[in-house]
């Protein structure tokens, strides 16, 4: 895939909390002296990916928290274009994200109702939000509290390295347009049927619904203008896609379990859906481009 060199990218939409440059900020200190192995890998596997209750702190934080502060300087200095975002991971993260909430704002306009915009902060290490505070270890997540996704964009090694996807820029917007997804469900009041673990838990049908929302957005990737009147992405090939459909196999239920949870499947567990289930609803929105395809809730079958 490719951006327009022409094309302008919004850093307004990002809130970089990495402190870059080694000043104040961007670290957060997280009580607990940290979890032990077994904990981060439990709690890997309960929240990562997304769509996760963390440690609901005592009251709303409502943004930044102690020693983190936003600073977009060195994102608007270096991610002004497409051509910015061709050659700069960090930029073309900002693409994905300018892309992705201009389709959803088109979407919802052509539906009759009013899309409102979600900041992605970037962080690392830790971070506090209106949902409490979490570690990198959770991996990215959307906090419905305070309407905003959180990525420390190391997740995106860890994807290959960890669990062995083969990762690529389209793998990237996949995993952000299903943050995304959640936002969307979010502002449809979806969000609050996304309970319980199980095999067809509201939890598994809210993931699979952000799954099949991200192919939705691939789907009109190319085709949905930004302001300047052109699309941001120019071309999306088959291999983007695929390695979007391997992502979505890394990140099964099924797979996490088995591979790096100790081998052992527990249905009971479930919380996301299994690789194939997470590939199917990517594939069914990707193919249709109608969100209306994407109702998990009253699908029969999750595949
Ligand atoms: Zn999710």
């Amino acid at each position: 895939m490719r951006f327009d060199e022409g094309a302008g990218l919004d850093t307004s939409e990002v809130e970089d909390l990495r402190g870059g440059g080694g000043g104040i900020g961007g670290r957060v200190a997280l009580g607990g002296g940290g979890l032990g192995v077994v904990g981060l890998v439990i709690y890997f596997l309960i929240s990562q990916f997304g769509g996760v209750s963390l440690n609901p702190s005592s009251g709303s934080l409502g943004g930044v928290g102690t020693g983190q502060q936003m600073d977009n300087t060195s994102l608007a200095q270096e991610c002004k274009t497409g051509a910015d975002a061709n050659r700069n991971h960090d930029c073309a993260i900002v693409g994905f994200i300018n892309s992705i909430q201009d389709y959803w704002g088109q979407e919802f306009q052509r539906s009759g109702s009013t899309y409102r915009k979600a900041v992605t902060n970037f962080f690392n290490g830790g971070v506090n939000t209106a949902c409490g505070s979490a570690t990198s270890d959770v991996g990215p997540f959307y906090c419905p509290g305070d309407s905003e996704v959180y990525i420390d964009l190391n997740f995106f090694n860890e994807l290959r390295s960890r669990f062995g996807a083969q990762g690529g820029p389209f793998a990237e917007a996949y995993v952000l347009a299903h943050e995304y997804g959640h936002h969307v469900q979010n502002l449809t009041g979806v969000s609050k049927k996304g309970t319980g673990s199980g095999p067809t838990s509201g939890s598994v049908r809210l993931e699979l619904q952000a799954d099949c929302y991200a192919g939705v957005w691939a789907n009109h990737a190319t085709t949905t203008p930004t302001e300047s009147g052109r699309p941001l992405i120019t071309d999306v090939t088959q291999a983007d896609i695929d390695s979007a459909l391997d992502t979505a196999s890394r990140i099964g239920d099924d797979y996490i379990q088995s591979k790096l949870g100790g081998g052992r499947v527990d249905e009971s567990k479930f919380s996301h859906g299994t690789s194939a289930q997470r590939k199917k609803w990517f594939t069914t929105g990707f193919e249709t481009g109608e969100p209306a395809r994407c109702d998990t809730f009253a699908a029969r079958s999750l595949g």
